[in-house]
This record gives structure tokens, sequence and C-alpha cells, in this order.
């Protein structure tokens, strides 16, 4: 296995410091006046996105993951017992939750740790149920029928899910939580005129009442949405910027350390509602959004965004690799 050490070069400064009164000790004069560099190396997995792309297919494969629905059931099953074989440390949180039409929604948030005794954590989360209504299809016959959501939703899980088998290889030194939230992609459709207020992200609402763990900090949050499609490319979003600044600008700088710049440029997008705005929101754990951001389509994201063909055709291995690089990076340098 091909492995990245980034060398981290960490200049000390050597410089001695004056006491208050003028003098330095004898110690001081000989540690202080040589500038002494610390070479700390950091061990950084390699991300290998076939085999996310695998996971990805794995899910795309139930179906859409409709909420209420068989395939939605059965690919929970599947995410668990997946998840099952990278840590043992794997809660499924159940809930119910009204949709904006008032049908009474199973939900659940499937959460998995590691080191969970660690008090330093890191969030990581996507969401997995995919959207019931393509209301953005091109054909108005098909705008009922649910979509397949292999970049809306199965992308994000299954670089989690490949981040996770890298855990489980080689342990971060930091505890991490990795939350597949449900219940995301059930907001009202396009078409209907009714004012309904948070009818999306209702499995990121839910737990960021009720987490899963009485009094649950974490130092910050990574979202990953729409992490697949060709040609994607992530702009620092509105509310990352407001609520977290400090994590977009540590995880777009590692981005262009590490080579993949291109994926990440340094400008910003408009504000986009998902699941991180609640947990900034709600949890109050400061949380940011890496999302694909298109400016080229009148929604602001991929061409196939709530289509019947958001598919396995339109994902690109090398825009998985560089989420999931960058995000292995940003958690074994913490
Ligand atoms: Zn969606």
């Amino acid at each position: 296995m091909k492995a990245i050490i980034n060398k981290l070069l960490f200049g000390l400064l050597a410089l001695a410091l004056l006491s208050a009164c003028g003098t330095r000790s004898k110690e001081n004069n000989k540690s202080g006046e040589k500038q002494q560099k610390i070479r700390k190396e950091v061990f950084v997995p390699d991300f290998n996105a076939d085999s996310a792309y695998r996971y990805m297919e794995e899910q795309v494969a139930f179906g859409p993951r409709v909420p209420n629905t068989p395939e939605h059931a059965a690919c929970a099953r599947y995410l668990v017992s997946t998840m099952k074989r990278f840590t043992p440390h794997v809660q499924v949180q159940t809930f119910k939750a009204r949709a904006f039409d008032n049908t009474a929604l199973n939900g659940k948030n499937i959460i998995s740790s590691f080191n969970p005794e660690e008090k330093q954590r890191i969030l990581l989360a996507a969401h997995w149920d995919s959207r019931p209504f393509a209301d953005h299809d091109p054909d108005p016959e098909k705008r009922n029928d649910p979509i397949l959501g292999a970049n809306d939703g199965a992308s994000g899980v299954g670089v989690l899910m490949e981040i996770a088998r890298q855990f489980s290889m080689h342990a971060p030194d930091i505890g991490v939580d990795i939350i597949f939230f449900d219940l995301e992609d059930y907001g009202k459709p396009e078409t209907m005129q009714a004012n309904v207020e948070h009818d999306w992200a209702l499995g990121s609402q839910y737990w960021s009442k009720n987490p899963h763990k009485i009094n649950y900090r974490a130092k910050y949050g990574i979202l990953l949405d729409m992490v697949g499609a060709e040609g994607a490319v992530f702009h620092k979003e509105g509310f990352s910027m407001y609520y977290a600044h400090f994590i977009v600008d540590k995880v777009w700088d590692i981005a262009h350390e590490i080579g993949y710049g291109n994926y990440f440029p340094m400008q910003t997008s408009g504000s986009i509602m998902d699941d991180h705005y609640y947990v900034n929101t709600i949890a109050r754990i400061p949380m940011i959004d890496i999302i694909h951001y298109y400016s080229g389509s009148k929604s602001g994201f991929f061409r196939e965004w709530h289509t019947t063909y958001d598919t396995m055709d339109n994902i690109d291995k090398d825009v998985l690799k560089a989420a999931g690089q960058v995000v292995l990076a940003v958690v074994y340098r913490e």
C-alpha cells in the first residue's frame, strides 16, 4: 500500500526569551541561540477512489433510498454491517419526523465512532437518503419519480466509508465520528407553493437536538455533499465561511498544499442550506460543507441534480480522490 508522508516543518521559535530583569540563564544560552527546526512527519493514508466508487455502486444498487421504502431499509442494513467491519462502535439513531406533506417518516442516523474515549473529536458527515422526486428532470413525466442519487447522497457516504476503512487500518490520533444523516432530501418539491420551513435536512436537525451522546462535543465538523460529479469544484460555501471560517481556511490550504488546489478554488459561493446549517445553529458545532457548486446551472448544482440522470455514469473517480484525500490529510494532521 502506498502512503503519503507529509513533512511538516515546524520552525521552532528558538530566540531566547529575556527575563524581566534582562538576564538569561546559561541553559537558555545553550539551546536558545541555535535556531532549531523540528521535523514532524505525519502519516496520511492513500485514499483509494476505486474503493469509494465501489461503496457508491453498492448503495445505488439498492435503487432509490427513499425513506419508508424497503430499499431504504435494506441500504441502512448494508451501511451498518459494512461500517461494523471498520469499527465496533456503530450506533443507529432511529427517529420519526414529519415531512412537508405531513407524512410520518422513519429516519435512521447511522453513527460510527473511532477512538470513542478520546475527548478531542472531529465530526464527518454525509446524507445517505435519496430524493423521492426528480423535480428537476427535463422530462415532466418523470418529475415524480425517485432519484438514484449517485452523486447527491451516495458520493459523500462512499467517500466516508473509504475513510472509515482507512481508519480501521491506521487509527488517527484524534477521535472521529462519522454520521450518515437520514432524511436530508425529503424537502417539498419545487412545484409546490406551500410555505414550509426547515423541511429539508430532518436527520441532522434531529441529531443536532438529540446528539448520540449526552453533552457531545467536537472541535469541528466536515460535511460532504455531491463530491463525485465529473468536473466538480468545491467553492468556499457561505454558511461554512460564516460559522467556521477557520476550518474552511485550514481545509482549503491543505488541499492546495497537497496538490488538489484545482478542485478547491480560493473562491466563495453563495450559502447553501444543508445538514451543516443545523449542526452549526442547533448543536453549535462549527461545521463546513464541501459541496460542488456549479455556476453554469440555474440551481447552482451539477447538471443532473434532482433528475433521473444522477447515476454512476456521471461519477468521476478523480473527484472522489480529491475530496477523500483532502479530508484524510485534515484528520491525520490533527
Ligand atoms: Zn439533493
